[in-house]
């Protein structure tokens, strides 16, 4: 989550004096965000925000679809978020290798 709120800080630096509202992060499906419930994941970030720019921002979490890899089948697969099985045959997945479980999609700033 501290990359996260340095990557936040890093954008924001462009635009000074603006007061950040919302923070909206894309997670893969099959990322260990998710496993927390909403609630953790918030107070981690304002734990990690604190003292930072990024401070007093809301955090959104847009669950997205993940690439995946199944053992079983020896297939790339797509995952969706709260279902991350393989399709065809149910065992569980491996994470894909190429994209990052964390993007930060969106800033939204009060000016
Ligand atoms: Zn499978």
């Amino acid at each position: 989550m501290r990359q996260i709120v340095k990557a936040v800080e890093t954008s924001l630096s462009e635009t000074a004096d603006t007061k950040l509202s919302v923070v909206r992060l894309k997670v893969s499906a099959i990322s260990h965000l998710l496993t927390h419930d909403h609630a953790t994941l918030h107070a981690t970030f304002q734990l990690a925000a604190r003292g930072t720019k990024v401070e007093g921002a809301r955090l959104e979490v847009i669950p997205v679809p993940a690439d995946a890899w199944c053992p079983q089948c020896q297939r790339d697969v797509s995952v969706t978020p709260a279902h991350e099985v393989c399709p065809s045959c149910g065992e569980p997945v491996v994470a894909g290798s190429t994209e990052p479980e964390v993007v930060l999609h969106e800033l939204v700033v009060q000016r």
